[in-house]
């Protein structure tokens, strides 16, 4: 049966479930749902517009479909669900094989590697990937010119793949006719070692050197694999050369790697080095509130102080910050819970150890704790510390405490404003940076802080 027969089949099951369901429940549900997108071994591919919905319509409707689709066909037939994402990549995929087959030749497009979800847009920066960010950028705008290697190095699940796959996007979105070539390194080596044993060198070398921009992901892998450095290093030359632009990421500086000959790790450094560095709290949450635009058509169906909550526990790895995310969502919504801590711990209790939440999860007590200090230690009232009054007596106390509960406790500026009666956190970056500066400028207040700081707390 042609799929435009499984199209209509889809048409009319989606008209029974219009009028057999709750208006609500079917307008989030199915009524985003239009196109069969592919038929393979009786297995009916419907597009979702999210990953939310589709864990939805999986977890509780699939039976139901399945079930009116036998009326029409024979019992085999099953409905699967997949996003607008993977079709999109799929399409892709399916579209480089075509190209690529011997017929067509490589001569307009070319098989990228990439994944067209990793985009500039969608990448959150703050101080920790601000550098790496503006380089890709500059270098996404003049490929081969402003820095040629980009070499960006950061622990695992900072985003490193993220950026390097923006710039060929970005690249391929101005001109599709660019070469664009994504490649981790450990597919390069294999390529290399298949090259190597069917004596396909031409094949090997013309896919790597006939590119305008190559992209290198994880280098590190090239330890030990000293034939492959050798031909990655022919191809390196020949580019840079031709200037053609290359992008390589790691999980080190390149002085640090180990077992490659310095002959390369030297020309890494001939370009410009970036490093991308764990997020802090506010940029953590920004990522969250980032990645939540795109699961749900709701931005704000996760309150605030759950995602507060989230991003203080999963602070050095984005990608667990966002499986995290994705537990609590899916987790709230397929049992129809309320979006509360409790229920974010308990989606979160196999993910974190409990040792881990209560460390980090912050007891009103503590920072109590500190207003008394430092109230007491300038000799003010706990009541003057919190108000609003502008005296100096009662203005540098005041934002010396903000300075060591952001220091100790690492909140939110919102969270410290709300303690000191609801300011604005605008005023609470100001005062912060006020003490901050003062920190560097000033001995004998920095002295006193520091005393101060390990009074509340903090290890010397
Ligand atoms: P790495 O290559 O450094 O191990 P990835 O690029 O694979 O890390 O990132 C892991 C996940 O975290 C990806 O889903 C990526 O989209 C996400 N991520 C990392 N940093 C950011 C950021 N600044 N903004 C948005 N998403 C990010
Ligand atoms: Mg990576």
């Amino acid at each position: 049966m042609p799929t435009e027969e499984y199209q209509k089949i889809w048409e009319k099951i989606k008209y029974q479930l219009q009028l057999t369901m709750d208006e609500d429940v079917y307008n989030e549900h199915f009524l985003g749902i239009s196109t069969v997108f592919k038929v393979i071994n009786n297995s009916i591919y419907l597009i979702s517009p999210n990953s939310f919905v589709k864990s939805k319509i999986e977890s509780f409707y699939l039976n139901r479909l399945n079930a009116m689709l036998n009326e029409y066909v024979g019992e085999k037939h099953l409905f699967k669900i997949i996003t607008k994402e993977q079709a999109a990549e799929e399409l892709t995929k399916l579209s480089n094989y075509e190209i690529n087959t011997p017929e067509q030749g490589l001569d307009n497009k070319y098989k990228t590697g990439l994944n067209n979800s990793y985009t500039f847009d969608n990448f959150v920066v703050g101080s920790s990937n601000r550098l790496a960010y503006t380089s890709a950028m500059k270098v996404a705008d003049q490929p081969g010119v402003v820095a040629n290697p980009l070499y960006i190095f950061g622990d695992v699940g900072l985003g490193k793949t993220h950026l390097m796959q923006c710039v060929g996007n970005y690249i391929l979105e101005n001109d599709v006719n660019k070469k664009v070539l994504y490649v981790k390194t450990d597919q390069f080596i294999e390529d290399y070692a298949r090259a190597a044993q069917k004596k396909t060198f031409d094949e090997f070398s013309k896919k790597y050197e006939n590119v305008d921009i190559l992209l290198v992901d994880d280098i590190q892998f090239l330890s030990g694999k000293t034939q492959s450095q050798l031909e990655f290093f022919k191809i390196f030359e020949k580019l840079k050369e031709n200037n053609k632009q290359i992008v390589i990421t790691s999980d080190r500086p390149a002085s640090e790697l180990y077992e490659i000959m310095s002959r390369l790790t030297s020309r890494f450094e001939w370009g410009l080095s970036v490093d991308i560095n764990r997020p802090n709290l506010e940029h953590r949450i920004l990522i969250l509130k980032k990645k939540l635009q795109a699961e749900t058509a709701d931005p704000d169906l996760i309150p605030e102080d759950i995602l507060d909550y989230i991003a203080s526990i999963f602070d050095n790895n984005v990608r667990e910050l966002e499986g995290a995310l994705k537990r609590v969502l899916f987790y709230c919504t397929a049992f129809d819970y309320k979006f509360t801590i409790a229920n974010a711990e308990e989606a979160l209790k196999n993910l974190v150890n409990s040792k881990n939440i209560s460390n980090k999860t912050i007891e009103k007590s503590n920072f109590n704790n500190v207003l008394d200090i430092v109230s007491s230690y300038y000799n003010i009232s706990t009541t003057d510390l919190l108000s609003k009054k502008r005296k100096r007596q009662y203005v540098y106390p005041r934002q010396v405490s903000m300075y060591i509960l952001k220091d100790l406790f690492d909140l939110t500026y919102k969270k410290i404003g709300q303690i000191f009666n609801n300011r604005d956190h605008s005023t609470v970056i100001y005062s912060i940076e006020q003490i901050s500066n003062d920190m560097q400028t000033d001995k004998a207040k920095k002295g006193d802080i520091d005393k101060l700081l390990i009074k509340c707390g903090k290890k010397a």
